[in-house]
């Protein structure tokens, strides 16, 4: 079975997922805040139960990779002492909330954003009637901060102010105001008028976005008896994450992987907790600029020009049993080909379901029969400009200069 092979279905501690290199056992971690003690138990269980090798995923989450079927049963019972393991697999797909990372931190946001995630979580789990929701169905707590959310997908967002909670859904500008005491239940409410309203069409959606482009928002809104209003967009000029600042020591994660003794290592390092952010990046609050080097050594992406921030690539070959190419030695190849990118600008992937990326990027390359699909400013899915390529063909065009913008 490949990372998605099951379309609608996410791998969790209770229900892990076969791939290439053995099970995949996916970690929910409230708030993105870890412990060290627990990210030290955790880089042991993947040393000793699976490949040593962690991602960390596009909602903040870890992902345990190459458990072999026979620690399966005591990965799980040490989950479960550590306190990371939901009593079933139901409890742990509900919990699909994203927080800002730095609530406690930074002078500028609004409020606890990991207070609310994990309020939320909690009312999320014990709602049974919730758990039909579709299993990628999200939530995002943005504290208002520098550290926000705005690129983050997400079905309901919640947006701190220093008045009330913004709520607003996935594919509309508007957002309904509430008191930070209403903020839980009014997004249970809307969770609940998804449910509702989306069996009513053929096909159901299964995105809130979905829903609205149908429906519109009002009705959404008005289904969970909300009201809502014109809002100002986020700001999108988030702070920088990576290197060391007042507030954190951040460092990048080439790919979103990280290996069992690099966790280890920023356990030891860390100040106060780890916080996984789901930017492929990982900050230590607290901590010294003094640790980098350190950090460098060990693999760390610690400069945020660093051409490797630019480019995404999914496991590929041989990790994945759908990949038809190797991907991540091929991206930092390319990476450095345009190193002032700024933004993610190259997507590797090893077959056409994009599991690094659902956005569309600059030059998408896509695994088929053994040769790279180029696609332009597109997703891995859209018609490529140049197909059955090589890896070296492929760097030539692009070292040309001709298709990067
Ligand atoms: S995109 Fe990559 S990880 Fe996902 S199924 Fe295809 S080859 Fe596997």
């Amino acid at each position: 079975m490949s990372d998605s092979a099951v379309r609608g279905w996410c791998p969790g501690a209770r229900r892990p997922m076969r791939s290439g290199d053995g099970l995949i056992l996916r970690l929910r971690i409230t708030g993105g805040r870890l412990s060290s003690d627990r990210a030290r138990a955790i880089a042991d269980l993947a040393a000793n139960c699976g490949n040593g090798e962690i991602d960390l995923g596009r909602r903040g989450g870890l992902q345990l990779r190459g458990l072999r079927d026979d620690s399966l049963a005591a990965t799980l019972a040490e989950l479960a002492v550590l306190g990371l393991v939901d009593a079933d697999a139901g409890a742990e797909a509900i919990r699909n909330v994203v927080a800002s990372p730095l609530s406690d931190r930074d002078d500028t946001a609004a409020g606890d954003a990991f207070a609310l995630a994990r309020a939320l979580e909690g009312a999320l789990v014990a709602d049974e009637a919730l758990r039909v929701l579709p299993a990628k169905f999200g939530f995002s707590v943005d504290d208002g901060g520098r550290f926000g959310l705005a690129e983050v997908p997400a079905d309901v967002r919640l947006r701190l102010t220093r008045e009330v909670v913004l709520i607003s859904l996935d594919g509309d500008a508007g957002a309904a105001t509430v008191p930070a005491g209403e903020a839980v239940s009014a997004s249970l409410r809307l969770a609940r008028a998804f449910l509702n309203l989306a069996p009513r069409l053929d096909p159901p959606p299964r995105r809130m976005a979905a829903l609205v482009a149908r429906l519109g928002a009002d009705a959404v809104f008005a289904a969970a008896d909300l009201a809502p209003v014109e809002i100002p967009p986020p700001s999108r000029d988030a702070a920088p994450l990576i290197g060391a600042f007042a507030t954190h020591v951040g460092v990048g994660l080439p790919f979103g992987r990280l290996t069992a003794d690099q966790l280890r290592l920023l356990a030891d390092l860390a100040a106060i907790d780890l916080r996984l952010t789901p930017f492929r990046a990982v900050l230590l609050p607290g901590a010294p600029a003094a640790i980098l080097p350190r950090l460098a050594e060990a693999g760390f992406i610690i400069r945020p020009a660093d051409p490797l921030r630019f480019v995404a690539a999914c496991p590929g070959a041989p990790a994945c049993a759908s990949a038809a190419i190797e991907t991540r030695d091929l991206a930092r190849r390319l990476a450095v080909l345009n190193p002032a990118a700024g933004d993610v600008w190259l997507h590797v992937s090893g077959c056409d379901k994009g599991c690094a990326s659902s956005a569309a990027h600059a030059v998408t390359l896509v695994g088929r029969d053994g040769a790279l699909d180029l696609v332009l400013e597109g997703r891995p899915r859209d018609a490529p400009r140049l197909a059955g390529l090589n890896p070296e063909a492929v760097e030539a065009v692009l070292r040309s200069g001709m298709l990067i913008r």
